[in-house]
């Protein structure tokens, strides 16, 4: 092998501990990325890939980003899910003999970042630790940038800590090596969550009090992985971490991760935005806090009605004084991001502006309090006592910080006059100084007699005297020691020049250095006080989302619902996302109501009339009902539901390759194997992903099996007409169904909930709309006569002891009027083919109605 340089070895053994990271390598000022790391790091950030050593047999690739841009460069690998390894000079190349000694000095993973660039403020951003014990899992997670830990005991198998994961925010998991393939493969396949690998799950080090609340031996072993690791990376202080607060899961409504996906609470399915998900339309924070608490709340819903109601009391308060509530979110508005400025104090990459930034937040809160007080809600009265802040701190801020201080901590302009008695005497000195160059100059010109004569300073000459050329004939002999010549001008100094000069940047740099340390020295003092920044960033989220919760309940004329123990009956529901994308007033409010003796409801009605809407809606309802938001109606008195399934059928589940009917099934059983009494499940067209005859007969045992043993209150809807039978012989199932209307042969949609089953399912007409020429409707209607009268037969001796005899496949409806034939050219009869042989009720209405389209198309050529 040939031999490397000295720097290349280096690089490689500090390589060999970083295998799972990109490598910057600081080399003067650019980091610099070698071999494997070079190649796939210039595809990943399109840089240019070079070669060193190219004239050598085997020249070495390589890549480098500029040192002061690397940031953007890092984020990019970040979001993609990469792990980054600083390695830095750490020792000044000038006189360091041999090569410069260099060492990583942090690792920057998907889950440990804290740039402020690199995070989303609205969103907590986790670091998890995931340990296996026995029979249970613990999950421990750790939003670095707040200094927030969570920690939960996952006892009911694999799949739920899945669920968890896929639910929160988490952008990296820490394992065990000894983890089983199969799971650490579904962590990076099915979560695409970035995967790191912690054994040693002692903990001595300096945060030991952060474990004293956990006594169970699985807590700390969990929590001591987390924080070994981030130990481990990170190499700085951790001062904002809080102790772990134990989450019991039992005391919220549990979502499953199709639920989340499918109810579109945080994101829309498809394209994965803000925009459009419930999120969206209920965020009415104003603050990055708030917002995070809100995300938050979303993805755990209470479960214990006296919670909710504190939630809703405090809502009903500002919901009813608005003009109070204009003024509090005005002044929220002007408090920063307390939670991540303590963070970062921690961590000590603060600058003298977020200093100013915590100032002026501090200050905020007495102005809170006394708002909050003007509310006659008792509950709002008693948050106003916890806006207290120590006046120590805003003391200390206000006296030394600098109102409008420069972003750099290290060039001084940041400390007030007046803080600080020895930068006092320095600052007088460069300023004396400076006067005494102000006077002299206006001497020179007085004596001299040239009007242009000034007095400049650069970095190179430090203070000179600029006389233009035109000028220099008027300056006397001698006066002056030439220094510069310009074109123009030439430059001078005296030797008393040169003294003032001296004690002016004697002053300055001395000032400048010692800004930077009160500055670190306030910084620490500040430290001190994080728990309580923590404490206030909490308050000032909790308020915050909830006068969110008013001024939405307010702008999209929510109402206060109650809670009962059966009986549950929404007046005039609506949709919160879909009533705000359409014109106003347009949405159609429908009932919904369910009970002990009617907890099924199947609802069937024409593709397109509404029904997974309705079925959304309700969840939805809940949703917001349960994390202490008002909701979308007249009235509701709403039940507390433990969990939420849903499953969506996969004609409408657009998520490309994952409409198989075996993730349906497997969806399917997750709710019925978890789903209790209390449980609220949405079974939208299920059982569409196969045949008909094994989707009917699926549904229909799952119906039954939810009805029979299950008792989870439950909306199903459904394309099979035929199921709409077992009203007969369910007693706690009624059919409901979405109105439609035949109007001079078209379908118009009414959306319009009604007691009973559909009539029929107008499929004819959607084809209809679609303008097919009358030749081929009323030929596709003979052929799916044909169709079904031979279908009718087959099921007639299939599954006739298994499903009550029907009339007919529900899908289309004939249309006996009809009678002219088409004639028989040959494209016609390709045509007529292809159209036989579509599945469907495999495929979405866009879907078919291209495929009509498609097929019109070349109808109309024969
Ligand atoms: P289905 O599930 O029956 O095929 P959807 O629930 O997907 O129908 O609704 C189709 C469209 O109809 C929705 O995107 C919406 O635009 C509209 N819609 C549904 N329900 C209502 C309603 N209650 N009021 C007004 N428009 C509605
Ligand atoms: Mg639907």
């Amino acid at each position: 092998m040939a031999k490397h340089t000295p720097m290349m070895e280096q690089y490689l053994r500090i390589k060999a501990e970083h295998k799972d990271a990109f490598l910057f390598f600081r080399l003067g000022d650019f980091y610099e990325l070698f071999y494997d790391d070079a190649i796939q790091a210039a595809r990943e950030l399109e840089i240019t890939l070079t070669k060193r050593d190219s004239g050598k047999a085997k020249p070495i690739p390589m890549c480098g980003v500029p040192y002061h841009s690397a940031d953007n460069y890092i984020k990019i690998l970040i979001d993609k899910g990469y792990k980054v390894a600083i390695c830095e000079q750490v020792e000044d190349p000038k006189t360091a003999k041999g090569v410069v000694k260099r060492e990583v000095i942090q690792l920057i993973t998907p889950g440990t970042v804290m740039e402020k660039n690199m995070l989303n403020e609205k969103e907590n951003n986790y670091i998890a630790s995931l340990s296996h014990f026995d029979s249970s899992y613990v999950l421990v997670y750790s939003d670095l940038s707040t200094g927030e830990n969570q920690i939960a005991v996952f006892e009911h198998g694999w799949d739920s800590v899945i669920h968890e994961l896929y639910n929160q925010p988490i952008k990296e998991v820490v394992v065990s090596s000894q983890l089983p393939e199969e799971l650490q493969k579904q962590l990076k396949m099915r979560l695409q969550v970035t995967l790191s690998y912690q054994d040693e799950v002692n903990f001595n080090g300096e945060y030991r009090h952060l474990c004293e609340n956990l006594h169970d031996e699985r807590l700390l072993t969990a929590f001591s992985r987390l924080l070994n690791y981030i130990q481990h990376t990170q190499k700085r202080s951790l001062d904002h971490m809080q102790q772990a607060k134990i989450i019991e899961l039992k005391n919220y409504l549990s979502l499953d991760m199709f639920s989340k996906r499918n109810l579109e609470l945080t994101e829309t399915l498809i394209k994965k935005e803000r925009y459009g998900s419930l999120l969206w339309v209920l965020d009415k924070t104003v603050t990055a806090m708030g917002a995070r608490m809100l995300k938050k709340w979303l993805e755990r819903p209470l479960l214990n009605p006296t919670q909710m109601e504190e939630r809703l009391e405090v809502v009903d308060g500002f919901y009813r004084q608005f003009m109070e509530r204009d003024v509090l979110r005005e002044t929220l508005k002007s408090v920063y991001d307390l939670e991540r400025l303590a963070g970062r104090v921690a961590f000590g990459n603060v600058n003298a502006r977020d200093l100013q930034q915590l100032k002026k937040s501090l200050q905020k809160i007495p102005e809170i309090r006394v708002l909050l007080q003007q509310f006659a809600q008792k509950e709002i009265q008693q948050l106003a006592d916890q806006f207290q802040v120590s006046p120590e701190i805003v003391d200390l801020l206000e006296a030394s910080i600098a109102d409008d201080p420069p972003l750099s901590i290290k060039e001084g302009d940041i400390i007030k006059d007046g803080y600080n008695e020895q930068l006092d005497t320095y600052r007088d000195a460069s300023r004396n100084g400076k006067q005494w160059i102000a006077e002299l100059e206006q001497k020179e010109k007085q004596e001299t007699n040239i009007k242009s004569l000034k007095i400049g300073y650069n970095r190179v000459f430090g203070y000179y005297i600029e006389v233009t050329k035109a000028n220099l004939h008027l300056l006397p002999e001698g006066r002056y020691e030439r220094k510069q010549t310009l074109t123009n001008a030439e430059r001078f100094v005296t030797p008393e020049l040169k003294e003032k000069e001296q004690l002016i940047l004697e002053a300055e740099e001395k000032s400048v250095e010692l800004e930077y340390q009160l500055f670190i020295e306030i910084r620490d003092r500040i430290k001190e006080y994080i728990p309580e920044l923590q404490r206030l960033a909490e308050e000032v989220s909790y308020v915050d989302v909830l006068q969110g919760f008013a001024t939405v309940s307010e702008a999209n004329n929510y109402v206060r619902p109650t809670f009962d123990e059966e009986h549950l009956f929404i007046k005039q529901s609506r949709h919160p996302v879909i009533e705000q994308v359409m014109d106003d007033g347009s949405f159609v409010p429908n009932d919904i109501e369910l009970d002990h003796n009617k907890h099924i409801l199947l609802i069937t009605g024409p593709n397109m009339s509404g029904k997974s809407t309705y079925m959304r809606q309700l969840a939805l309802t809940v949703i917001m009902g349960q994390i202490g938001c008002f909701v979308p109606c007249e009235s509701a008195q709403l039940l507390v539901f433990d969990q939420i399934f849903t499953r969506i059928g996969a004609a409408d589940d657009l998520v490309a390759g994952q409409s198989t009917f075996m993730v349906e099934m497997l969806e399917a059983n997750h709710a019925i194997t978890n789903a209790t009494d209390r449980s609220l499940i949405l079974f939208d067209e299920i059982g569409r992903g196969t045949s008909t005859y094994d989707g009917m007969a699926l549904a229909q045992a799952i119906i039954e099996y939810i009805h029979n043993h299950i008792h989870a209150k439950t909306l199903f809807s459904t394309h099979y007409h035929e199921l709409t039978d077992l009203e007969k012989t369910l007693p706690n199932l009624r059919n409901i169904h979405v109105r439609a209307e035949e109007h001079e042969g078209n379908v118009v949609f009414l959306h319009q909930i009604k007691e009973g089953p559909a009539d029929q399912s107008y499929g004819i007409h959607v084809a209809k709309l679609a303008d097919l020429p009358q030749t081929l409707i009323s030929r596709a209607g003979k052929i799916l006569a044909e169709l079904e009268g031979k279908e009718q037969k087959n099921k007639q001796q299939e599954v006739a002891a298994t499903t009550e005899q029907t009339a007919q496949l529900s899908f289309f409806v004939e249309d006996s009027k009809e009678k002219k034939e088409p004639s028989t050219s040959k494209l016609e009869a390709i045509v007529v083919k292809e159209l036989k042989e579509l599945d469907l009720f495999g495929m979405t209405p866009i879907d078919a109605m291209n495929e009509l389209y498609r097929l019109q198309k070349k109808a109309r050529k024969s």
